[in-house]
């Protein structure tokens, strides 16, 4: 590489003084501009820089860096990247989508691909979180609607071991945080999610009821809201499976809860509610009652599993409350 080659991130300036300083450590201060610097930490062969950049929650993040570095590497090397293209950027302050075109060539072929990224703000910094992808150009990928994404809580954080607070009226306001909550939600991924999540000590979660006769989480199905919700009459009966929490992003460990569970709560109307609930959706209602009583899904997990986890949650902790890179 000289000092006149043309950085690979679209820019038309030269590499060391368009992308270097960034991939030495300097910060980008918008996600577009982490977009691009990744795109040519890819084309660069640049692992350690992808891996420093890529949040937690991401479907890519690897607890075997090793292993992660070399994949990355993997994919650098069999790929020519020919250009980039945005095509649309939306940013918050914490919390940003950027999608683009990506042209390359693999095994002699010309291939392109739109993704859609989404990009979160930790302790001042931009990590990529996760990708939607569509092959070729593919511009129905961006989305229209403004963002209106909270920022998360994380494990460490103290809001999610308090016990919340009852909700003692339904206003305007709970209405709002109910709908942002539900973009909150889809935006990252999940398929519930509490009101101590994303910064807010009281007695509400949502869920996204899973489709009838999917016992996995399969097509999105409708959002409940549960108000002051209380549990009840656990069946006898129990299931063991794999949980994860966005508040704990990359951990997952099995944790066995009643199949059966009676709910008592007031909707978002404020109409009391009785259900007697089973399965995935009980699963889901479970985890996220813990939440509003200071519970997490850890806590669960039997001595051996915790203990097996331990260092990698620990990292988790590090890297998003100390700005610590992996
Ligand atoms: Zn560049
Ligand atoms: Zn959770």
């Amino acid at each position: 590489m000289t000092k006149t080659t043309t950085c690979p991130c679209g820019s038309g300036h030269p590499y060391l003084t368009c992308c270097n300083p960034f991939h030495k450590g300097l910060a980008p201060k918008t996600a577009e501009k982490l977009m691009r610097l990744r795109y040519s930490a890819y084309a660069l062969n640049l692992p350690t820089y992808i891996i420093k950049t890529t949040h937690p929650a991401s479907s890519q993040f690897n607890h075997d860096l090793s292993k992660w570095s070399h994949d990355v590497s993997e994919f650098s090397q069999h790929t020519i990247f020919k250009s980039l293209e945005i095509l649309d950027t939306q940013e918050q302050d914490h919390f940003a989508t950027v999608t683009f075109v990506a042209h390359l060539e693999q095994d002699k072929k010309d291939v392109s691909f739109t993704e859609r990224s989404t990009f979160e703000k930790i302790k001042g910094k931009w990590l990529y979180r996760s990708g939607l992808l569509s092959a070729g150009h593919a511009p129905n990928l961006i989305t229209t609607n403004q963002l209106r994404i909270l920022p998360l809580a994380y494990y460490g954080d103290p809001i999610l071991r308090k016990v919340a607070e009852p909700v003692a009226k339904i206003t305007d306001k709970i209405r709002a945080l109910v709908e942002e909550m539900t973009e909150t939600m889809d935006g990252c991924n999940g398929i519930g999610l509490a009101a101590p999540q994303v910064h807010h000590s009281i007695q509400l979660f949502i869920i996204r009821k899973p489709e009838e006769s999917k016992s996995e989480q399969g097509k999105p199905g409708e959002v409940k809201v549960f108000i002051n919700p209380t549990l009840s009459e656990p069946s006898s009966e129990k299931w063991t499976t794999s949980e994860g929490c966005l508040s704990i992003p990359s951990i997952h460990g099995d944790v066995e809860r009643p199949k059966e569970i009676t709910v008592d709560y007031t909707d978002l109307e404020g109409v009391l509610q009785k259900e007697k609930i089973s399965g995935w959706e009980a699963r889901i209602i479970m985890h996220e009652n813990d939440h509003i009583n200071g519970i997490l899904f850890i806590d669960h997990l039997s001595k051996i599993e915790r203990r097996k986890l331990e260092p990698f949650i620990n990292a988790i902790c590090k890297q998003i409350h100390n700005g610590t890179e992996l």
